[in-house]
């Protein structure tokens, strides 16, 4: 029996593709998310009402309701009727902080539509754009809620008409945005306007809200609520304005069914051709069609199957199915199918197309599969790659207190790894330890108390966070010769410095001659022909990977260079062609040409917007310029500032404790990773010192001809 009364009712509009909606609430952080979606929970019965707003309810995990930002993703499937009809709008949480921008990509991937909160004090802000332009992007229709309108009246006690002129500014920001990302054919169409009942008004967090026709129909006016606040009474319009009837009127009226967008949508996220099978089927949103789901987030279940959230294009997904995972590569079954409530899963027997749902599923799946019926899985292509623009750049070393539950640890880490896309694990090949890269100070974190939740009292110890480094040249390096071990096969081997923008122009220069071009922007170019080359080919490119991942200066990464191979020598005997020798010798000519080229430390640097009220400008900005910082602009925005600027990541580490304590906790800002930086010289040799220190290494770096032999 289901928990949930509503449950067999949506169960049967599932199947009416017309009648669902599937949208992402997405904001900028602190702008009302949740207490928007408190709020649904309240009307769907899954929240007592005097919790919502303050208990936070989907932010079940512990860990969210200690930090007070939202993290993990949690969905609900919600039963509205609009003028008479019944409707099940799908409603995906995102995640708040842009540390964790990934996921609200991949959740924008499931949606149709967004429902933007924006701050009515705070206006568009820097996270509000970056959210709206990947939904836009994604080919997801927004409309825009305009949140906290009580403070209009309660803090800045706006007049009637400073009221309508900043809420036609927020609106005319919005659109600017939709004009800038929207693709051509949309761009007038999803811009907002309250006349087009795409804009809703409204205080989450006293549950009150109204489209202009709502308003209208119910002959309220502004001014009207102005008296009910100036009275105390505004308990009254959550019941005249409920806020759930306001959104979800809005989204069932604007946002696109699943039959209307996959029309348009799919030839945006998915690879394969439109006008093939399964491009028709997904096209078409039909449950009698072959079955593709794309997932969006993953979370641990048990040590063998996992959760995964997708949506189901067109088919359909039953319990107890064989289905395939395209990119594992793997036939698994379907353990069980539910629907989200909150902090609860429904399960049900089957899910249908234009749905989303929570699958059980072998531990193979991960956060961008999809999932195609075994009949299928010959014809079967991916979605996208997603586009990740951020880098990992902050690490931790992580071991257990007990060497012996080192292995539970690495399940730990692992599941952290499947959950969220931006965090990476790997072991330092000389410690042994565990090495957890993510995005910034609060993103490791945070990830780390996830640890301790997911360890279930294991002790584990933690080093401080380092910042990652890439080793690069500034120069053209000379031509080295290194041999293998058995003397029988010779490389000439030279590095030179790779300019970001050039690398499009080397591929296309030298077409198949590029070997190899890895994560960090680094290229292997062969200019040699040889006979035997092509047999010892797989060993030269271990050699340039094992040189890139590990450089000569202190074992960080290279990044943004050409690896030449100008000229071999291989021994015409195959027994003397010893891969692991080849591999070896390589790896030492790229170190002692890297050393000739004028070896440069690259640091990370951070883009930095920092919201302050402008009493605080002149500490913000001395906070930044101690840290070297390079302010690049300023906007004040009625008795804000937005400063934006530079910062190096090392910098970052205690900036929240150093700026709370000197804007008495009023100044908020964001990092995101901008790029990587030349340092100066004399700061790079401070820290090429102490990382080799860390990693016990001999103090100085090695000179050039340790690596190198004579021809
Ligand atoms: P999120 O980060 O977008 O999820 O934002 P939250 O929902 O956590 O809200 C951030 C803060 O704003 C909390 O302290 C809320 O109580 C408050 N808040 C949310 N909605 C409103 C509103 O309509 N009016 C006022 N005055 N405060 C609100």
């Amino acid at each position: 029996m289901p928990r949930f009364k509503q449950i067999p009712e949506i169960l049967k509009l599932m199947k009416q593709k017309e009648l669902i909606r599937n949208v992402a609430i997405v904001a900028h952080i602190d702008h009302g998310k949740t207490t928007l979606m408190d709020s649904l929970l309240v009307e769907a019965g899954l929240l007592p009402p005097q919790i919502a707003g303050t208990a936070r309810a989907l932010d079940y995990l512990e860990e969210e309701q200690k930090r007070g930002i939202t993290i993990k993703t949690a969905n609900i499937s919600l039963l509205h009727e609009t003028n008479g009809q019944a409707y099940v709008v799908n409603l995906v949480d995102t995640p708040g902080h842009v540390d964790f921008t990934g996921k609200v990509t991949r959740a924008l991937r499931a949606v149709d539509g967004a429902i933007v909160v924006a701050d009515a004090v705070e206006e568009i802000m820097a996270q509000t754009e970056t959210v709206t332009r990947q939904a836009l992007e994604e080919g997801v229709r927004p409309v825009l809620f305009i949140n906290k309108v009580d403070r209009l009246f309660t803090e800045l006690k706006l007049s009637g008409k400073e009221i309508q002129s900043k809420l036609a500014q927020i609106i005319g920001n919005f659109n600017n945005l939709v004009e800038m990302y929207a693709e051509p054919e949309f761009k007038n169409e999803w811009k907002v306007a309250s006349s087009k009942g795409s804009v809703a008004f409204g205080s989450a967090l006293h549950r009150w809200g109204f489209t202009l026709d709502m308003a209208e129909k119910k002959g309220i006016k502004f001014t009207d609520i102005i008296k009910v606040y100036r009275k105390n009474e505004h308990d009254i319009l959550a019941k005249q304005l409920p806020l759930y009837q306001a959104i979800l009127d809005m989204v069932v009226k604007k946002c696109p069914s699943p039959k209307e967008a996959q029309k348009y949508r799919i030839q945006t996220i998915w690879k394969g051709k439109s006008d093939s099978k399964i491009g028709n089927a997904m096209i078409n949103c039909n449950d009698e069609d072959p079955t593709i789901v794309y997932i969006t987030n993953v979370q641990g279940d048990s040590k063998d199957s996992l959760i995964a959230t997708g949506r189901v294009f067109c088919g359909s997904v039953k319990a107890k199915e064989e289905i395939y995972l395209v990119e594992a590569n793997q036939e698994c079954e379907v353990e069980q199918v539910s629907i989200y409530m909150g902090a609860f899963r429904e399960v049900v027997e089957e899910i249908v197309a234009g749905n989303i749902a929570a699958f059980r599923i072998c531990n193979l799946v991960r956060a961008g599969e999809t999932i195609v019926d075994i009949s299928h899985k010959n014809d079967a292509l991916p979605f996208e790659e997603m586009r990740y623009v951020s880098e990992p750049v902050v690490t931790v070393a992580v071991e257990p207190k007990n060497p012996r539950e080192l292995p539970q640890l690495a399940d730990v880490l692992n599941r952290l790894a499947f959950e969220d896309p931006n965090l990476t694990v790997s072991v330092d090949r000389r410690t042994g330890e565990y090495l957890l890269s993510g995005m910034g100070e609060l993103h490791l974190e945070t990830a780390m108390s996830f640890l301790q939740k997911y360890a279930k009292g294991m002790k584990v110890l933690t080093s401080p966070p380092s910042v990652s480094y890439r080793e690069s040249v500034s120069e053209g390096g000379r031509v080295v010769v290194a041999k293998s071990a058995n003397k029988e096969n010779t490389f000439w081997m030279q590095v030179e410095p790779l300019e970001e923008k050039q690398l499009e122009s080397v591929v296309r220069a030298y077409g198949e001659n590029v070997w190899r071009i890895d994560e960090h922007q680094n290229v292997l170019l062969n200019l040699e022909q040889n006979e035997q080359l092509e047999e010892v080919r797989g060993a030269i490119i271990r050699g340039f990977g094992w040189a890139c991942e590990t450089g000569p200066l202190c074992e960080e990464a290279l990044r943004n260079i050409v690896a030449k191979l100008v000229h071999v020598e291989i021994s015409k005997n195959p027994s003397a062609r010893e891969p692991d020798q080849i591999t070896r010798a390589v790896g030492r000519a790229i170190f002692g040409s890297f050393l000739t080229a004028k070896p440069v430390l690259l640091e990370p640097i951070y883009r930095i917007e920092v919201y302050t009220p402008t009493e605080f400008l002149g500490e913000c900005a001395d906070i930044l310029s101690r840290r070297r910082g390079k302010i690049t602009g300023s906007v004040q925005k009625n008795s804000f500032t937005i400063l934006s600027g530079l910062i190096p990541v090392a910098e970052t580490f205690g900036l929240s404790v150093e700026m709370r304590s000197a804007t008495s906790g009023r100044a908020f800002w964001q990092c995101t990773f901008s790029h990587w930086k030349v340092m100066p010289e004399n700061l790079a040799a401070a820290i090429i010192r102490e990382i080799r220190n860390r990693r016990g290494l001999p103090s100085e770096v090695l000179k050039p001809k340790k690596f190198v032999d004579e021809a």
